[in-house]
């Protein structure tokens, strides 16, 4: 199940250019999911394609992982204006399609505080819940949820760039 192209089931849709999809391979047992697409996304209509995006792809080579071995998504698919913070609200209207993405995935790493909170409804500091794996419901089977850091965190701060980093091992077995 993907949106519409004309999708109007939240505000996002009216501010969008393109509507960001995931990329990567979409037979991966992986995905990683993101917050919401930015500028460049919204233009190019391919998530993480940014500055956060060239990190999470540098990080991913240096520790043997190729970014088309996996699958990469949003939680939601339409620009927040201003780069903001999707709301529970778009993230609510969305998540039908972010978990039709997750359909045949074994695990999914969530990148940041929204990808925490719109599949596991986690909200505490990412230092409490970074690299703790646990379980999520995705269509009835169990997936395995690692929540993690997001790469614009990892810009500046090294404790997330190592958290990160940390999660990045740990998936390699599956990918
Ligand atoms: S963010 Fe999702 S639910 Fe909202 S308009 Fe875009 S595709 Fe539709």
């Amino acid at each position: 199940m993907r949106p519409e192209k004309d999708c109007q089931l939240c505000s996002l849709h009216v501010g969008r250019t393109i509507m960001v999809l995931p990329c990567g391979d979409p037979s991966s047992k992986v995905c990683f999911v993101g917050e919401a697409p930015g500028e460049k996304e919204d233009l190019s209509g391919t998530p993480f394609v940014g500055r956060s995006g060239k990190l999470l792809d540098k990080m991913l080579a240096e520790e043997g992982v190729e970014r088309s071995s996996i699958r990469i998504t949003n939680t939601v698919k339409c620009r927040p204006p201003g780069n903001r913070d999707p709301t529970q609200v778009e993230m609510d209207a969305c998540r039908p399609f972010l978990l039709a993405e997750l359909q045949d995935c074994e695990a999914v790493v969530a990148l940041g505080r929204s990808a925490c909170r719109s599949l596991a409804g986690l909200t505490a500091p990412m230092k409490e819940m970074a690299n703790k794996r646990m379980s999520i419901d995705v269509g009835g089977r169990e997936v395995l949820l690692i929540p993690t850091y997001h790469p614009a965190a990892c810009i500046y701060r090294k404790e997330a760039r190592e958290g990160l980093r940390e999660t990045i091992r740990s998936i390699r077995p599956l990918v």
